[in-house]
């Protein structure tokens, strides 16, 4: 059991004086179609013989019920916890409670030698942080391609109600990642789509910390060159098939579009936020999680892709700005306040946006000085810029992702 919170910079960069690069990945990690079924062999490829599988009740029934069956197949045992909806200490103690009772009653060689988390990204960070106080590895199985979370060795950490607070970091990433694109496949669009703004803020948040020598990574280190280019190949690979991706999903098959783009929102995105550093797109998602209307109504990764376009108009980068928000808009998020169901005239919730961005503290990373004036400003021009594409091209996409999950 470990109750000692983990703090990766002491480590890592204890002086301002010497500041090193650091490279953080999960060691292995596997995507395809069909391979939950196969998680048992990995599972014992590690060397586990009985686990604790972390699921919603919907996921038990479901692709967590294929891993359980899986294990079984590999002679691995395992106990079941579910997860409640929310990584908020609450859940996270009750899950450590049930696995700690359960677990008091059986023999020393029949204590779990991991935990696996079956589901989207709270589901996955709730399973670091239970696995992180009980002592054992954890082993993530994707069941969205909806956002960074599942490669990084940090999660996460919300209120009840939903409202960001906090994150915890961990010593180790995630001893394995598992995505079946199957799976991903059958989900709903909208979490692909997603996906694909937290992953296009990688590149974009990387940069300013690649340019910036004052600028950290999320564990207090410079980035390496290793992760900027992750990042880089992350934007590119959406770009080039983000749109294709989106079809595979809406028809139901896998392809290798597909298989690039649950790649970029899971691998190269995880490993480039992580390892290249955030700035001002992940400020802002945690902004909108204060609009209780906004963080109950979009995801984690629809927040970031307005923050993207929010960063490049703090950043004054105009092109970039109208090429990612043409994008988006082909792809079916949101790009500009209405379609979050907020205006320009609301001056107090995007004050409070502002406000929580500033809370933020990557978004110092930017090589200038911000403030909550200007990032209140550049919502204003984000906005300005995305209502202008959405005159061009309209919103029939948005309003069909939306209304797909
Ligand atoms: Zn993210």
């Amino acid at each position: 059991m470990s109750s000692q919170a983990f703090f990766p910079q002491p480590v890592y960069a204890p002086t301002n004086a010497t500041v090193p690069r650091v490279l953080l990945a999960p060691p292995k990690y596997v995507q395809g179609p069909g391979v939950l079924a196969q998680s048992g062999r990995y599972c014992s490829m590690l060397g586990y013989a009985r686990v604790g599988i972390l699921a919603s009740a919907r996921g038990h029934s479901a692709e967590a019920g294929q891993v359980f069956a899986a294990l079984k197949a590999a002679d691995i045992d395992s106990v079941a916890v579910v997860f409640g909806g929310e990584c908020s200490k609450q859940e996270i103690d009750g899950a450590v409670a049930a696995l700690t009772e359960q677990q008091a009653e059986q023999k020393a060689e029949q204590q779990i030698d991991a935990l696996l988390a079956v589901g989207g990204g709270k589901c996955v960070d709730a399973g670091k942080c239970v696995a992180y106080r009980l002592g054992v590895p954890i082993v993530i199985i994707h069941t969205l391609a909806s956002n960074d979370a599942p490669c990084s060795a940090v999660a996460v950490l919300y209120t009840p109600d939903g409202v960001v607070n906090g994150a915890e970091f961990f010593p180790h990433n995630p001893a394995l990642v598992v995505v079946d694109t199957k799976v991903v496949a059958n989900a709903s669009e909208r979490y692909l789509v997603a996906g694909m703004g937290d992953a296009m803020a990688t590149w974009f948040e990387a940069k300013v910390c690649l340019d910036n020598p004052q600028a950290r990574n999320v564990v207090g280190s410079r980035p390496t060159l290793a992760a900027c280019a992750i990042g880089e190949a992350c934007a590119a690979t959406l770009f080039a098939d983000g749109e294709a991706a989106a079809l595979a999903v809406r028809e139901k098959r896998v392809d290798d579009a597909l298989e690039r783009v649950v790649e970029a929102n899971t691998l190269l995105s995880g490993i480039g936020f992580e390892s290249g550093g955030l700035a001002a797109a992940h400020g802002l998602a945690e902004g909108y999680t204060a609009l209780p209307e906004v963080e109950h109504n979009f995801l984690h990764g629809e927040m970031v892709g307005m923050g993207v376009l929010t960063q490049l108009a703090l950043q004054g980068d105009t092109g970039q700005a109208r090429k990612v928000s043409e994008f988006f808009a082909r792809i079916g998020l949101p790009i500009h306040l209405g379609q979050l169901g907020l205006s320009a005239n609301d001056e107090d919730a995007l004050g409070r946006v502002a406000q929580g961005a500033m809370g933020f503290a990557p978004i110092h990373n930017l090589p200038f000085t911000v403030t909550a004036e200007k990032v209140y400003q550049a919502i204003l021009e984000a906005d300005a810029l995305g209502q202008a594409v959405a005159a061009d091209v309209g919103d029939s996409t948005y309003q069909r992702v939306q209304a797909s999950a």
